[in-house]
């Protein structure tokens, strides 16, 4: 008998973006999955120092050209990016939903955002003005913002394309040259993202995308032309990125994973409050840093526990979630349910061994969601990264804050209730950088910045909005007179 040689990938096997060229690279090459169905869509090279030293080195060609740019000039390309993004909007988010797995509503709401992010990259000019005063009879100074240089950005699988608009037009806009280090799990969009800047008419050498891993990004780190790093992704790499790059005399902004706590007050809207708290957990298979981790049950809301467990059942594979990102994802996050219940927590809602007909190889891990969790459990305190909520059950407000303030993350915290005492109490005391209120996913908006505290974020400052402009740039500071 014969068997049928396996189909070549769809993509086949992708390339880096150097400077104005698609380079194959050496070394080995990673096998890319549609989550949904276990396919095997792509190959992608892992770069290492030869790749990142070739993307210095177009970057800093194009340095003195793109530097030199009116500011005004240069937010024009972005202006024209961001039209092509809205052109693509559906081949962008079907591209997100194919690499990712996530479906398209949300697939599409990452290229919404990307958008967004330009829209202030292109609002800059009014922005990054400068200033000037006359300090005495005679004498001015005056402040101008100057780009680093060649910069880099490091992303994680979970938001292909928003996560890397976080950084990419603000560092361009501001006169950069960025070298794009993608997540290894999710390498085409940044391709596509690289075509479109270039229909866009930014320079060859101005943006470049290394593909890889641990190689590519301690290359990264150690490279004397770069000036300065972001990282987006998980805690522990968040800690090696920020110590590696800051070794080497690297402005740095790691920002870390997450275990975000939210509120429910008896006072809250039950139904608003069951939907919103489950679409937080659920979203995006709980594959955000921003998801509803752990809800904090203060007493007489079961009625609000009812009826997110009626949501969570209704829900339905490809229409309201999408898989996880991989087959050691899915162990990964089913062992915690298993080791959750083992240690007593009670499983109201269980998502695991989830068969989806059609696409028995995809990584699917269905809604979970677990009641009576105590705080010192390990699911309790780690991330799990899946859409998995869990319930701890506190006896006030208080009792509350006081197991949130234990955790060593500090992205995200939200309160549900129609108590203006309460929502301010958590504003206050939440020892987190992004809070909710009566909000599941408290992404501030342009342009205020995102970022979080202690263990989800290393370095000053934020990766957005007008935080970005003193991460981006230099300040020189100018004294004149004339008489
Ligand atoms: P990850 O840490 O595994 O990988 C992130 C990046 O680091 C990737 O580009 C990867 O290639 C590289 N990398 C992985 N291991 C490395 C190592 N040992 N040395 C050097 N580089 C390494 O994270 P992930 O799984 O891709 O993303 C999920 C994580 O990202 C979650 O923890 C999530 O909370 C976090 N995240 C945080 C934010 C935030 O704003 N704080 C946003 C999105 C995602």
């Amino acid at each position: 008998m014969t068997t049928a040689p396996a189909a070549a990938p769809a993509y086949g096997r992708l390339r880096h973006r150097i400077g104005a060229h698609d380079v194959a690279g050496a070394g080995e090459s990673l096998p890319i999955h549609n989550p949904a169905t276990g396919e095997v869509i792509a190959t992608v090279p892992m770069g290492g120092a030869t790749e990142v030293g070739a993307a210095v080195e177009a970057a800093a060609q194009a340095f003195p050209a793109w530097s030199a740019t009116p500011i005004k000039d240069r937010v024009q390309v972005l202006f024209r990016y961001r039209s092509l993004l809205e052109r693509d909007l559906t081949d962008l988010g079907a591209l997100i939903t194919e690499e990712h797995g996530k479906i398209r509503p949300e697939a599409e709401a990452e290229i919404l955002k990307a958008m967004e992010l330009c829209e202030f990259a292109v609002s800059l000019p009014q922005l990054a003005m400068g200033e000037v005063l006359e300090v005495s009879r005679g004498i001015e100074c005056r402040l101008d913002h100057y780009p680093l240089g060649v910069v880099a950005s490091i992303a994680p699988f979970n938001f292909p394309s928003m996560v890397p608009h976080w950084t990419i037009p603000n560092a361009l806009a501001l006169g950069n040259c960025l070298v794009l280090k993608p997540s290894e799990r999710v390498p085409l969009s940044a391709l596509r993202i690289a075509d479109l800047l270039r229909e866009a008419g930014l320079p060859d050498g101005v943006f470049n995308v290394v593909h890889g891993g641990r190689d590519a990004v301690e290359a990264i780190c150690d490279h004397p032309g770069i000036a300065a790093v972001t990282f987006v992704g998980s805690t522990p790499t968040a800690k090696i990125v920020y110590r590696r790059s800051t070794a080497a005399l690297k402005r740095a902004l790691a920002l870390g994973g997450a275990k975000n706590h939210l509120f429910v007050l008896p006072d809250a809207e039950p139904e608003y409050t069951a939907g919103t708290v489950l679409a937080s957990a659920v979203g995006c298979a709980g594959q955000r840093c921003m998801a509803a981790s752990v809800m904090v049950a203060v007493p007489r809301t079961d009625h609000i526990i009812t009826r997110l467990c009626e949501l969570a059942r209704a829900m339905a594979p490809n229409r309201d979630f999408g898989p996880v990102i991989s087959a050691a994802a899915k162990q990964r996050i089913e062992g915690y349910i298993t080791e959750a219940v083992a240690d007593g927590a009670e499983l109201l809602v269980d998502g695991r061994n989830l068969r989806v007909p059609g696409q028995e190889g995809g990584f699917w891990v269905g809604p979970t969601i677990l009641d009576r969790v105590r705080p010192e459990m390990r699911i309790a305190q780690e991330e799990v990264f899946g859409p998995v909520l869990t319930i701890v059950r506190a006896g006030s407000l208080a009792e509350g804050l006081e197991i949130h303030h234990r955790s060593r993350y500090g992205n995200a915290a939200s309160i549900f209730t129609s108590s203006g005492a309460a929502a301010h109490e958590v504003i206050e005391r939440a020892t987190a950088g992004m809070i909710g209120v009566n909000v599941g996913v408290p992404v501030p908006r342009e342009p205020f910045p995102f970022g979080g505290w202690g263990d989800s974020k290393f370095g000053v400052g934020d990766i957005t909005g007008k935080s970005s402009i003193e991460f981006w740039t230099q300040a020189k500071k100018t004294t004149m007179r004339w008489e």
